[in-house]
């Protein structure tokens, strides 16, 4: 009997982890490896993950290529190396396979941000209204929804529905507002946001432009408008790592989280990124919950197959509708295949 799993497991619902120690003399980047083929798994990853998870990955994406990758893989067990929102969506779309996450703790503040009994009253409200909603939500908020949207196909979805559709946009107000501003709608706003993107400090990254005169500003929308003003580029993590790329600049200051600079730096590796500084001591901008998993616990996780993610099978086909709906658009929209 393995004691220290049993330990483990038994703490699970407080850890919300595998709280238990790993041989340091493993070569976890093999030993991953053999797991996956062993246990025909899929590791799919967030670009926010520390670079040693994103680079035993065998996908790499943002809210919406994770989800089509979900969508459409074959393996056993998928390994969701992302936050709780993103692995509940993988089970959503795959109720036969089994989903596990390094730590059940890696949850997000935007999420939080929209309780779902407040959510259903504020959308009894305007029962004339249809609901958009972000990917960055629980399944509970996902089933109020009639579609989900990312930060990649936000706009198409929009501009699929009738100029005069009244429409309640949840749960990132920045998100929202910049839409809003973008398109010409009037959407209503559920007030909620992420830490993580509204902290930065405007003054920080004015003072670092001027130190690099040459260096252009790309931002992720969920950045408070007052920041976005003041940006070359605004898109979604997919979007941020094409545009640096293809564009002629030699730097840029990344209003994102930190952990897309390693695909950045890897893709353009002549090229400088700076990590746009937060409004508190750090010089870069790391999420806490995508930062709570680690290469140990994605390890462990693969290895005992646990935490996994289970799901009322009710609550699922309720949440799997307006999932369904974004996907059908994106591919109309030729965004996914
Ligand atoms: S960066 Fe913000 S939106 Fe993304 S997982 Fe972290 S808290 Fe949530």
């Amino acid at each position: 009997m393995n004691i220290a799993f049993e330990n483990a497991k038994k703490n699970l619902p407080i850890k919300g982890f595998l709280d238990m120690p790993v041989d340091p003399s493993l070569d976890l980047f093999v030993e991953i490896k053999k797991l996956k083929e062993e246990k025909n798994a899929i590791i799919l990853a967030h670009y926010y993950q520390e670079a040693d998870i994103q680079d035993v990955a065998d996908y790499l994406g943002d809210s919406l290529g994770l989800a089509q990758q979900a969508e459409k893989t074959n393996a056993d067990m998928i390994v969701f190396a992302g936050v709780h929102f993103m692995a509940e969506t993988a089970k959503i779309l795959n109720p036969t396979k089994k989903v596990v996450l390094p730590d059940l703790k890696a949850g997000c503040s935007l999420a939080d941000s929209a309780p779902a009994d407040a959510f259903k009253k504020f959308k009894e409200a305007y029962p004339d209204h249809i609901v958009i909603t972000y990917i960055n939500c629980t399944a509970e908020i996902k089933s109020l929804s009639d579609i989900i949207c990312t930060s990649g196909n936000v706009e198409k979805i929009i501009e699929s529905l009738p100029a005069d559709q009244k429409i309640i946009f949840a749960p990132d107000r920045n998100l929202g507002a910049y839409i809003n501003k973008k398109t010409g709608r009037n959407m209503l706003l559920w007030d909620g946001s992420c830490i993580v993107h509204e902290i930065f400090s405007l003054e920080k990254i004015l003072s670092l432009k001027q130190a690099n005169p040459d260096a252009k500003i790309i931002a992720h929308p969920e950045c408070e408008e007052v920041l976005l003003n003041h940006a070359d580029y605004i898109g979604s993590t997919t979007q941020l790592l094409n545009y640096t790329k293809t564009d002629a600049a030699q730097a840029y200051i990344v209003a994102t989280e930190t952990g897309i600079l390693h695909q950045m730096e890897k893709n353009s590796p002549h090229k400088k990124f700076i990590p746009a500084p937060p409004d508190n001591a750090c010089a870069c901008n790391d999420c806490p919950y995508m930062k709570l998993n680690t290469l140990e616990k994605l390890y462990l996780c693969m290895k005992y197959e646990l935490p996994e993610i289970a799901m009322d099978e009710q609550l699922r086909l309720a949440a799997k509708k307006p999932i369904d709906r974004m996907l059908e658009i994106s591919r109309h929209a030729g965004l996914i295949k």
